[in-house]
């Protein structure tokens, strides 16, 4: 499962997911972070029976995690199987059936919104 985590640079500055990952022994995939002088954001992936375990655990540390139970969705009777999105996205997580119908690999994808902004059609709608 995916959590997206916020988290202060500024309490000490030590690395949290580091931290978690010396105090749970859970194998953390960082996909995604933004990390400026003051503050954090990291999208991660986690094993789904371990995902509440980590969670409990940033919180603890004083870092925020939320577990992410959406992500993309398709609206079928919108799409037109252009490709626009299959371009765009940066993670392969789009591409075409052998009929030509667009398939969605939510796995792959880092919610990093891009397909929602150059879909024509308005069809991709992310939710966190
Ligand atoms: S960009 Fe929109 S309309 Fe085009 S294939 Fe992707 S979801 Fe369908
Ligand atoms: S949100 Fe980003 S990673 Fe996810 S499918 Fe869209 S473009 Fe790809």
């Amino acid at each position: 499962m995916k959590l997206l985590v916020t988290f202060s640079r500024r309490k000490g500055g030590k690395p949290i997911i580091a931290q978690v990952v010396r105090e749970t022994g859970v194998l953390i995939n960082v996909e995604r972070a933004v990390i400026d002088s003051s503050e954090g954001e990291a999208l991660i992936e986690v094993p789904d029976d371990q995902g509440r375990l980590v969670s409990e655990t940033m919180t603890a540390l004083g870092a925020h995690a939320r577990i992410l139970d959406h992500g993309i969705t398709v609206n079928e009777s919108e799409c037109v199987d252009c490709g626009a999105c299959i371009s765009i996205c940066p993670r392969e997580a789009f591409t075409f059936d052998q009929e030509y119908k667009l398939k969605l690999d939510e796995g792959k994808c880092v919610l990093c919104s891009r397909c929602v902004d150059a879909c024509p059609h308005r069809a991709l709608t992310l939710l966190l």
